[in-house]
Parts: structure tokens; C-alpha cells; sequence
């Protein structure tokens, strides 16, 4: 049983899972103090002192604290918030790395974006995105289009 128990323990996803809840703890604490000492003071400064979770209302014997459920529901959205932008922001610096690591590979491959064109006129080696020749100083924009646009022009 023992021996069963330890490769429970040893599995992957139980040690993801128990470094999630870690985690999980610690960017609570962190929104709880985002909502407590940043957000909640700001909107007073707004709206005069609020503090929704001491809302309550009473009927005959029941009490109902409100209150404190609306203070969760913002929590939550809170949290959601700041999740959905901290994903947004590790998702964009993995793009980022993603098509620099892919540039990267490229480059090792051997294909890297042409950087240079022929001139049509002279035919010596230019930038890419010169509109014109520096060895014979043709104007290249009417060069770049189509040659159907090319004999379209010369008419
Ligand atoms: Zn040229």
C-alpha cells in the first residue's frame, strides 16, 4: 500500500497540481491585497466610503448579509480579471519568443527573408524596400507591380 501511495504521490500531475494550489494561495493573497488596500480605497476616494460587505438586510427573525456575497462576486471578478491579463501577457511574451525562436530556426535553416532585390534596369543588388536603384537611380515603384500593370504602363 505504501508502494502504491508513493506513486501517487511521484505521479506529474499531483506535484503540478500541488504547485498550482501553492501558487494559487500566494496570487490570492496578492488580489486580497490588490481589492483591500488598492481597489477598494480608490473607489471610496470616488464614490464617499463604501464597504459592501457589511450590507445587510433583515427580515423579521432572518438575517441576510448580502453584503459579503456581492463582496465575493467582485472578488471573482477581480481575480478573473487579472488572470485573463496575466495570461494575456505570458501568451503574448510567448508569441513574441515563438517567432523569434522561429526566425531564429530560419536563419539556421538557411532561408532568411530576402533582403535585398534585383534592379529590373541595371540588375545590381538593392535593399528590399528601395523604390530607387542607387546604381542607376530608376525609379522602382512601377517595377514592383505585376507585368501586366508594366505593359499597362509603357502604353
Ligand atoms: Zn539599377
Amino acid at each position: 500500500m505504501f508502494k502504491e501511495f508513493k506513486k501517487f504521490i511521484m505521479r506529474g500531475n499531483v506535484l503540478d497540481m500541488a504547485v498550482g494550489i501553492i501558487i494559487g494561495n500566494a496570487f490570492k493573497e496578492i488580489v486580497d491585497s490588490l481589492v483591500n488596500n488598492i481597489i477598494m480605497p480608490a473607489i471610496s476616494c470616488v464614490v464617499g466610503k463604501v464597504d459592501i460587505s457589511g450590507l445587510s438586510a433583515t427580515f423579521g427573525e432572518i438575517h441576510i448579509s448580502y453584503g459579503q456575497f456581492l463582496n465575493a462576486i467582485l472578488n471573482f471578478l477581480i481575480i478573473a480579471f487579472s488572470l485573463f491579463m496575466a495570461i494575456k501577457v505570458v501568451n503574448k511574451i510567448n508569441e513574441i519568443n515563438k517567432s523569434a525562436m522561429s526566425k531564429l530556426s530560419k536563419k539556421g535553416e538557411e532561408k532568411v527573408a530576402p533582403t535585398t532585390k534585383k534592379c529590373p534596369y541595371c540588375l545590381s543588388e538593392i535593399d528590399i524596400h528601395a523604390t530607387r536603384c542607387p546604381h542607376c537611380t530608376s525609379i522602382l515603384e512601377e517595377a514592383e507591380a505585376e507585368n501586366t500593370t508594366k505593359t499597362n504602363a509603357n502604353e
